[in-house]
């Protein structure tokens, strides 16, 4: 027997057996290494995606745990979309086959609230749901949690993105201190830290090992003297690499604006950020950054400091860095938690001496054909929406994504980001549905109100 037979672990044999006949025959990584914490009754901190069998492994958790004779709700699963709901529902239904009688529950936003009422007054095992709508049922009293034994937050970074923060604060009061607390997520940004300190009791992490563990950066260097050779090398570069997030840095605030505006002016989706704007201004060229509604950002160093996104897929130095430690910086943001990345260096016969101080046998590389540049340029995939409502108009991201989402909206998994700000709100949505999306909002409302709503891009 190894240790990743699930026949090592201390499983109800039913459950085993069903496991054997749904055909999963040996564990995957993270149910090797967090199944047996679980089922021990600890906190585990899991880092994993979709497709790794993350869902199995909560989903053993809280079923080995459950009293079906009791028909209180004593897990609950939160997820950041209806979609990943469905999903796990379904995957926990069918790790449960062979235990008669349990009930499990979806509880999300966008679907009509009265049957939820209905079925929760018939009784449940389990709940999964998104924190808008489980929020919505405890405020109006129809869940209650005081039975919950085991909690899941699952995608937690997403849900984070999403703007769910104070909706799991709020949830989480509503549950027993002396429950199990399981969180899974794909990255492990500091909110995630922050969360799991408030939330959990003494975690472990687990890490499911992945192919492409390490990040690989490749670095490029392409000599361009003039200003105007700079500029064209940027463009083919952008043109041929095509990147939803790429990050040019300048050496002065007057480049950033330059080299933004040229680049908006050959139709590229650039906004440029230095000390110059305002704060509303710099928040919402970091928002719709983040939400890859523009795809290139031109930076100086110090404004491109409170930038946390993880997936650049380029990074740009549109001039050589003054120190070799700043250089190293920049690079190191392209090709972070596992991904790959590019960063490109341009440098002048005049920056020679700053290029040999970064110490790296640099060789020149061709540039790619300028035939690039006649090809059409990439739109961003995703669109940024304003909303003219955000905390002070009591706007949560459970009602925005309820009012994108149901009939005749788009569906949650087309949602990115949701950041609310005093009297603002902005959610990015996918391109092709921005109209949907935008009708929808405008025709249904926002909890029964009208919000001016219009693309941010
Ligand atoms: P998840 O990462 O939870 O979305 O799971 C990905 C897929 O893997 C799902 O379709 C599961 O049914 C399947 N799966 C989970 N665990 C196992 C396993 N140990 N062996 C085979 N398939 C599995």
């Amino acid at each position: 027997m190894s240790t990743s037979d699930f026949s090592s672990l201390k499983l109800h044999p039913d459950l085993l057996k069903n496991l054997g006949s749904l055909g999963y025959e040996s564990m995957t990584p993270i149910q090797a290494l967090s199944l047996p914490a679980i089922l021990d009754g600890k906190d585990v901190i899991g880092q994993g995606k979709t497709g790794s069998g993350k869902t199995a492994a909560f989903g053993l958790g809280l079923l080995h745990k459950l009293n079906v004779k009791s028909y209180k709700v004593q897990s609950m699963v939160l997820c950041p979309t209806r979609e990943l709901a469905d999903q796990v529902a379904a995957e926990i239904r069918k790790l449960a086959r062979a235990i008669h009688n349990i009930k499990i529950l979806t509880l999300c936003g966008g679907a009509p609230f009265g049957p939820q009422i209905g079925s929760l007054e018939h009784g449940a095992h389990i709940v999964v749901g998104t924190p808008g709508r489980i929020e919505e049922h405890l405020r109006k009293r129809t869940l209650k949690l005081e039975h919950v034994e085991m909690l899941v937050l699952d995608e937690a970074d997403r849900m984070l993105d999403m703007g769910f923060q104070d909706a799991i604060d709020n949830i989480v009061e509503k549950v027993p201190a002396n429950r199990q607390t399981l969180l899974f997520s794909a990255t492990y940004p500091q909110e995630i830290e922050d969360i799991a300190m408030r939330v959990m009791h003494n975690p472990i992490t687990v890490n499911a090992p992945e192919a492409h563990e390490a990040s690989t950066i490749k670095q490029c260097f392409y000599q361009a003297n003039t200003d105007d050779e700079r500029m064209s090398a940027l463009r083919i570069l952008l043109a041929k690499h095509k990147p939803d997030s790429a990050l040019v840095f300048c050496n002065t605030k007057l480049d950033t604006q330059d080299v933004a505006d040229e680049l908006v002016h050959y139709g590229f989706y650039a906004l440029a950020i230095h000390g110059d704007l305002d704060q509303r201004e710099r928040d919402q060229a970091l928002i719709r950054f983040a939400n890859k509604s523009v795809s290139v950002l031109v930076a100086t160093d110090v404004a491109a400091r409170g930038l946390d996104i993880d997936a650049l897929d380029l990074v740009v130095n549109f001039n050589v860095a003054h120190d070799p430690e700043v250089h190293v910086h920049r690079i190191g943001r392209t090709g972070r938690a596992g991904r790959s990345g590019i960063a490109v260096t341009l440098f002048s016969d005049r920056e020679t001496r700053k290029l040999e101080a970064l110490e790296l046998d640099v060789v020149a590389d061709v540039l790619p054909s300028d035939t690039y540049l006649d090809k059409p340029i990439k739109r961003p995939t995703m669109t940024t929406l304003k909303i003219d409502g955000g905390k002070k108009q009591k706007l949560r991201p459970g009602d925005i994504v309820g009012g994108l989402t149901g009939q005749g909206g788009i569906p949650g998994d087309k949602i990115g980001k949701i950041t609310i700000s005093s009297n603002w709100s902005y959610v990015a949505v996918e391109s092709g549905l921005v109209k949907t999306a935008l009708k929808k909002i405008q025709n249904d409302k926002l909890k029964g109100k009208t919000f001016r709503v219009r693309i941010l891009s």
